[in-house]
Parts: structure tokens; C-alpha cells; sequence
């Protein structure tokens, strides 16, 4: 049996119908149910969180695994409600980089499942995804490469190589100072 719908379009109800029959779909897949909670229009706040609970009790581990797969959504469900600050996303993001370590650690025999990973090596030191695996390709991606256009900065190497420009061009004029004196 196929669901053939799309599942950000199901009320509330049907939500509750998928999460107990869940198996009888055979196009049902974990991530497109939890992503859905975000992006479906249909659902209130509450109810939003309420089928997030449920969801993360049908789906503990792999609601664990998110943190690795896609921990924007990760973050977005686990925060539903909740003005995060700054500091609290930070936070948040240091929990993820911790529990993506745990993941990995333990998955390592059945790593070559995993798609490709890099961990995200940034010199700007307040980048919050500094340390944090990034699949290629995954909507996080874009959205570092986001972050860093607003500020300005690549993905990494670029800047890299200003910051030693800069640190080179100001040990010469330092140079030169001593000389001047
Ligand atoms: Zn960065």
C-alpha cells in the first residue's frame, strides 16, 4: 500500500492514522515524517509538538540520528516553540557536535552506509557549525554557506589564507617600525 500523498499536507488525524500504521506504507520514511511536522501548514504549534513527541517515541533512534543526518531539523523539532537566543542555538549546537561523536563512534563498523561527512573546519571561531559533521550536499550545507556569505567569509581555506596575508603584511610593517626607530 502507498501513501500517495505528500505528507506535509496531512491533517492531524491522518498524522495520528501514520504513526500507528506506519508499516503498512511501503513509501513511508522516517525523515520525510519528521521534516514534515515543520513544513506542514495544516497543524497548530501544539499540535505540532504533540506529534513530534509521538513521532520521537515511534522513532527514538532514529529521532537520535537526525543529529547526524540533519540536525537543522534536528534542532528546528527539538526547539518547536522555544525563542532560542544566540547563546541557547549555540548551546544547542555544541549537544548536536557531541552526540554526532556518540553516533559515529558507534556506527563505525556500518560507516560505509553513511554517506559522506566532513567535519565542518571553520577559522571563524564564532561559526556556530565549527566541529559539526556536514553531510555534502544536505540543506545544512547551503545554509553554512549562507551564514558565511551574510559574514562575509568562505568555506574555510579562503579565509584562511587572508588571515595569514594579514597576519604577514602586519609582521612587515612591525618590521619595518623596528627599522624606523
Ligand atoms: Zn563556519
Amino acid at each position: 500500500m502507498k501513501l500517495n500523498c505528500r505528507l506535509n499536507q496531512l491533517t492531524e488525524a491522518e498524522y495520528w492514522h501514520l504513526l500507528a500504521n506506519y508499516c503498512r506504507y511501503t513509501d513511508f520514511n522516517s525523515l520525510g515524517l519528521f521534516r514534515s511536522l515543520l513544513e506542514n501548514g495544516k497543524l497548530s504549534l501544539v499540535q505540532r509538538q504533540q506529534l513530534r513527541d509521538a513521532a520521537i517515541a515511534v522513532f527514538p533512534k532514529f529521532y537520535e540520528f537526525l543529529q547526524l543526518k540533519d540536525p537543522t531539523t534536528y534542532l528546528q523539532l527539538s526547539s518547536l516553540g522555544q525563542e532560542l537566543t544566540v547563546a541557547d542555538e549555540r548551546a544547542a549546537w555544541e549537544e548536536i557536535k557531541h552526540a554526532q561523536q556518540r553516533i559515529l563512534t558507534r556506527k563505525q563498523l556500518g560507516h560505509r552506509n553513511f554517506g559522506t561527512y566532513s567535519r565542518h573546519n571553520c577559522p571563524y571561531d564564532t561559526c556556530p557549525y565549527n566541529g559539526l559533521m556536514i553531510r555534502q550536499n544536505s540543506r545544512l550545507a547551503e545554509g553554512v554557506l549562507r551564514f558565511h556569505s551574510d559574514r562575509r567569509i568562505g568555506w574555510g581555506h579562503y579565509n584562511h589564507q587572508t588571515a595569514r596575508r594579514h597576519q604577514q603584511r602586519k609582521a612587515w610593517a612591525q618590521g619595518r617600525e623596528q627599522h624606523d626607530e
